[in-house]
């Protein structure tokens, strides 16, 4: 089963004052098709965890083991981020393509994938578009688009509706769960809203103020497939108030509110 081990890891930032220590004996596992929310006050460490998973960062201490992929080898990845996800030079088609591109598909092939996949979002008629044509949240559909598309079984989604209006990422957060519905993968969704880390996760993990780390981990008591009004429930509610207890602490600190 697709899968990775978090043990102890830490990472810091050299910088030209010295080290930062952006994270701190982090243990976490993720294995199978489910996805796990990472929710965290701002500057905790989110996307540095995400780039370590990713191996675009090595940790400084302890270390990231993976279940290997059927052919022995570490288990791909997808990206998807806040923003700068797309390439403003390409069109909407080889946007969502380009991962494809990066696995060495044709491009006859790679077309007619990401055309399939556009056309199933709802996103076709823009597939000659540039990204500059496209809203901020059509942007993001294109870069989750993407990531399905190269059918990684890990995917890694950095705060992907954080740019959002509400109205926008309600629509955007249950499309990604219509399609995670139809082709679940392993998924680790970093976000700094909590009840958007409760409606996608099957867990939550809690991440202190930096240097981060998990606190507590929190199963979802929702059931799958997820409808958008699920958050509404009483039980929901109390696991929304208990992870605000949690970060109310660093939130106040970071604005200077005492309480
Ligand atoms: P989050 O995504 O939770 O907001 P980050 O992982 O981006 O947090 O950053 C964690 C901490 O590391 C922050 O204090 C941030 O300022 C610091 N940091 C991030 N990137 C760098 C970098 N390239 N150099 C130095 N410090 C960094
Ligand atoms: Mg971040």
């Amino acid at each position: 089963m697709t899968g990775f081990v978090c043990e102890s890891v830490g990472f810091r930032y050299p910088t030209a004052d010295g080290w930062i220590t952006a994270l701190s004996e982090v243990s976490l596992e993720a294995r199978g098709h489910e996805i796990v929310s990472v929710v965290g006050p701002s500057g905790c460490g989110k996307t540095t965890l995400l780039k370590l998973v990713a191996g675009l960062l090595q940790p400084t201490s302890g270390s990231i083991r993976f279940t290997p992929g059927e052919n022995g080898d570490r288990p791909r990845n997808a990206l998807v981020f806040q923003d700068h996800g797309v390439f403003p030079w390409l069109k909407v088609v080889d946007n969502v393509a380009f991962g494809l591109e990066m696995q060495g598909v044709g491009p006859a092939e790679r077309r007619a994938r990401a055309m399939e996949f556009l056309q199933r979002i709802g996103l076709a008629d823009f597939a000659d578009r540039h990204p500059h044509e496209l809203s901020v949240g059509m942007r993001q559909r294109v870069g989750i688009a993407r990531a399905y598309v190269s059918q990684h079984p890990i995917l890694l989604l950095d705060e992907p509706f954080g740019a959002l209006d509400a109205q926008t990422r309600l629509l955007l957060q249950e499309e990604l769960l219509g399609i995670w519905q139809e082709d679940q993968k392993l998924a680790l969704f970093v976000t700094h809203d909590i009840e958007e880390a409760i409606l996608l996760g099957d867990r939550v993990l809690v991440m202190s103020g930096r240097p981060g780390t998990v606190v507590e981990e929190i199963p979802v008591p929702l059931p799958r497939p997820r409808a958008l009004a699920a958050p509404d429930r009483p039980e929901i509610t109390e696991v929304k108030w208990h992870i605000w207890r949690h970060l109310e602490k660093e939130a106040r600190r970071q604005l200077s509110i005492p309480g």
